[in-house]
């Protein structure tokens, strides 16, 4: 433990974000970053308590926070980077955008305000980037195997990168432009730059990874062919079909996908060409984003960036307690009202409200028509069953809409029929304790497979794959370590 007074002495302070006038003026990231002496003295409030729940119960990915935090105070920066490393590949991805579980399992949090994980995070992989400490290692000896890995988001990348630095050939295919997944065309800007995952993307180029971007696996280039070129396979596609609203009205202009929204925007800050007819903007617009999570409050920012008249969110569910409901005690991740940056820059919220219609005129959506519902327990049920408001009907001006409820499962692809891959509920795809689909050698990881979920989970679950195909591999002895060459 670094100061074993310093969480009486310090209160958690956070570096904060960029004011609000300033930030909605630009895409560039909102959050700010903790000046080297406010690191330490954050990292002083860790208690190196006997069971570190943030390690075990907390993080996805068993980061070994109490560690990191010892090394942070005692400005042993290369240590830091060497424990974090051993756990997560991307910490510079997970320091910007998780919501820090860890934070929630945080003991010192039973009584007082937990420790600034997240933020100890991105300070030691940032400070590793700024001293030169993150430098491209490849493996000291290539074996003879070679992996597909299809799909580059942070499950794909995660799988890739293991592999690669212990020695596998590894190819990754994606069908966008850039590699990335979610992390580049999903997550805004203003949340995640893009620069931030390109010198991940060039890091992993120089330790030995080939990205072949711009190829649909399943239509441009079979499983097949695929099957006779490589050893293993995982499939990393995620889980992007959206949840849809069946509804008068529905087939009115105007109503759009939140990923589609999304991605149009990160397309053109990234220079990528946009369709001038397909082009979804919130300028001088009245926005009713519908859904009222994560993906909706990313497309709060983005309306009001784009100079939005109005944008206002409404959610189904009810509106969460103030603090940690009961349902939820310590150490679980707490159900609590949550407050995103955009929401802040001039988002009107309501909860407990479903949408009944879509209103129009020539074609395009005017109006959104709602009903305020409750929810309620009945007697002997485990789950609250929701009920409409008799009288509470309403109308919302809009012109545009963005549908953010939430994805039901991976979109349809062919590879799914071709491989005769099994699948579960939402059509994820099963898999066994290794991440083995029912055909043996091909492998899936992530979305894909545990539906819709966050990036420090999909690498967890990209690092179990990875674990899973090289076992299989080396059951298989194809060439193994004997097969290796030493590389320059
Ligand atoms: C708008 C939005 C915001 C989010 N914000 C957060 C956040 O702040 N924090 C957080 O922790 N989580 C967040 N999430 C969730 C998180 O991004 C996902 O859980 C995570 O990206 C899943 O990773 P993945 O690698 O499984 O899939 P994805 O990131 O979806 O990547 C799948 C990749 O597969 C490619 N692909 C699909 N089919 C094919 C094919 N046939 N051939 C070739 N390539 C193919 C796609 O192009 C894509 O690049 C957010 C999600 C969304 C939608
Ligand atoms: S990856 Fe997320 S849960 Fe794990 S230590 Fe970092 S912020 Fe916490």
């Amino acid at each position: 433990m670094g100061k074993p007074t310093g969480f009486m002495e310090y209160g958690r302070k956070e570096p904060g974000y960029r004011p609000v006038q300033d930030r909605v003026r630009d895409y560039r990231a909102v959050e700010l970053r903790f000046a080297e002496d406010g690191i330490t003295e954050q990292a002083a409030r860790c208690m190196d308590c006997g069971t570190p729940f943030c390690h075990g119960c907390g993080c996805p990915l068993q980061n070994v926070i109490p560690e990191w935090n010892d090394h942070v105070y005692h400005g042993r920066w290369r240590d830091a980077l060497e424990v974090l490393l051993a756990t997560n590949n991307f910490p510079e991805f997970t320091g910007r955008i998780c919501p820090a579980p860890c934070e929630g399992s945080c003991v010192l949090g039973i009584n007082r305000e937990p420790v600034t994980i997240r933020q100890i995070e991105l300070a030691i992989i940032e400070r590793a980037f700024e001293l030169g400490l993150v430098k491209p290692r490849p493996p000291a000896v290539r074996r003879g195997e070679r992996v597909a890995v299809i799909g580059s988001g942070p499950a794909g990348l995660a799988v890739a990168d293991t592999l690669n630095r212990r020695g596998f050939r590894v190819v990754v295919y994606d069908s966008a432009a850039r590699a990335g997944g979610i992390l580049r065309y999903g997550i805004p800007e203003f949340k995640l730059e893009k620069v931030i995952v390109d010198r991940r993307i060039a890091l992993m180029e120089a330790e030995g990874v080939d990205f072949e971007m711009g190829v649909r696996v399943g239509e441009d280039l079979s499983y097949h062919y695929l099957r006779g070129r490589f050893d293993a396979i995982c499939l990393c596609a995620g889980a992007r079909q959206p949840r849809d609203l069946a509804v008068p009205g529905r087939e009115l202009a105007g109503i759009h996908f939140a990923m589609d929204y999304l991605t149009q925007q990160n397309r053109r800050l990234a220079g990528e060409s946009v369709d001038p007819d397909r082009a979804i903007l919130a300028d001088g617009k009245s926005v009713l984003v519908i859904g009222g999570g994560d993906t909706g409050s990313d497309c709060v920012g983005t309306a009001i960036r784009q100079g939005a008249v109005q944008v206002k969110q409404v959610e189904i569910l009810p509106q969460p307690p103030p603090v940690r409901s009961e349902s939820t005690p310590w150490p679980m991740w707490p159900y609590v009202m949550r407050i995103s940056s955009s929401h802040k820059e001039g988002c009107e919220r309501h909860w407990a409200v479903a949408t009944k219609k879509f209103k129009g005129a020539n074609g395009r959506v005017t109006a959104v028509c709602t009903v305020d519902v409750e929810w309620a327990t009945p007697t002997g049920a485990v789950r609250p069953v929701m009920r409409e408001v008799p009288g509470s009907d309403r109308e919302w001006k809009a012109d545009l809409v963005l549908l953010a409820m939430g994805f039901t499962g991976p979109k349809p692809n062919r590879m799914i029929a071709d491989l005769g891959l099994r699948t579960g509920t939402g059509g994820v795809i099963w898999r066994d304790a290794a991440n083995m689909t029912n055909v043996p050698g091909i492998f899936v990881s992530g979305d894909m497979s545990m539906g819709a979920s966050l990036v420090v989970r999909a690498i967890r679950d990209g690092r179990q794959a990875a674990a899973g195909i090289e076992a299989y591999l080396d059951s298989r002895g194809i060439s193994g370590e004997s097969g290796g060459e030493e590389c320059s």
